[in-house]
């Protein structure tokens, strides 16, 4: 049986950097967030009843989801918020059970920022929370994406604070400016002991 081991943290932790290193030790990952930005591009139910709650502010002149205008409204509101996770989440279980179904590997990983938000922790077997400081993640952040340190700053406050989850998860990996790959080789060796 392939065991499932959720990555988390907040944005600009490093998730996604921690990922792309287990999976070159050989480890499938499943990226949620990619996959909620697949369902948001591409399916037209779910297009709809965005346009239809948020209103045109979201569509942009292509008929697009404008994703940034969408972040802004939803990560200052925790109500809208839980509605378009209502909306997307459903789809993005079926799809990472469809790909679960065909892993072989001793362990997959399962990247999401909400795992706990979303409440799927409980039907993963490890969590890995990834954290890092504060003002670095606005760093990392601003030079990848663009996004002004309020707007950053703004998801941060509306996200859980890291460290009200250690003790729900398994693994704490601090992305502080060390050497990262050490840390992830030493955890990849953890979890293959764990199974
Ligand atoms: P998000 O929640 O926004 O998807 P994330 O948690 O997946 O973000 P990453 O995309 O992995 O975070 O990292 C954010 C940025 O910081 C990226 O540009 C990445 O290359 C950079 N970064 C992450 N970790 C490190 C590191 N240890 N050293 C240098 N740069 C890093």
């Amino acid at each position: 049986m392939t065991l499932q081991v959720g990555l988390t943290g907040g944005i600009g932790v490093g998730k996604t950097t921690v990922s792309k290193i287990l999976s070159h030790l050989g480890v499938p990952t499943f990226n949620s967030d990619l996959c909620s930005k697949d369902i948001l591009k591409k399916n037209i139910r779910v297009k709809k009843d965005i346009k239809k709650i948020f209103g045109n502010c979201v569509i942009d002149h292509s008929g697009e989801i404008n994703k940034k205008e969408l972040s802004c409204i939803v990560f200052s509101d925790k109500k809208k918020l839980q509605f378009l996770n209502n909306l997307i989440h459903p789809i993005v279980m079926q799809r990472y059970n469809k790909w679960l179904s065909t892993q072989k590997t001793n362990y997959i990983i399962k990247e999401s920022a909400l795992l706990f938000e979303a409440g799927v922790s409980s039907k993963l077997n490890k969590i890995i929370l990834i954290k890092a400081p504060v003002s670095l993640r606005i760093k990392r952040v601003s030079e990848r994406d663009k996004r002004t340190k309020k707007e950053i700053q703004n998801i941060i406050v509306n996200q859980i604070e890291p460290s009200h989850l250690y003790h729900k998860v398994d693994f704490v990996i601090n992305n502080n400016g060390g050497l990262l790959t050490p840390k992830i080789i030493k955890l990849h060796n953890q979890l293959l002991n764990c199974f």
